[in-house]
């Protein structure tokens, strides 16, 4: 699964952004808006099948960890840091690859993303 498999991880709070290259060659620049809208933790989602974009003014991460081998957990300037986001959700977070993927609130619902 070359496509759900970061080689490379960068926080670039400059540009609002995380820049995460993958296996198969692409580079997903994902907005830190983005992430902290989609973040997937209970809190934020709720414990229903339902993936929900919440609005925020979330720019910068204050620090990013490795979770295991299949996760980022992020800690987001808002001090919000329960999200472990698994590296299929963040590659479907890419918005330039929406075709691909389908949106969010489609590819991310629990139950669907879960097999990788
Ligand atoms: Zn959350």
């Amino acid at each position: 699964m070359k496509e759900f498999t970061p080689v490379d991880i960068q926080v670039q709070n400059d540009q609002h952004l995380v820049a995460i290259t993958w296996a198969d060659g692409h580079i997903s620049r994902l907005p830190i808006t983005r992430l902290r809208g989609y973040c997937p933790c209970a809190e934020c989602q709720g414990h229903q099948r339902i993936v929900r974009f919440h609005e925020n003014r979330v720019q910068t991460i204050s620090g990013a960890d490795l979770v295991g081998r299949y996760a980022v957990s992020f800690r987001f300037s808002d001090n919000h840091a329960l999200g472990i986001f698994r590296f299929d959700i963040l590659r479907k977070l890419d918005q330039s690859e929406e075709l691909r993927w389908g949106v969010p609130e489609e590819s991310l619902v629990s139950g669907r993303a879960e097999h990788v």
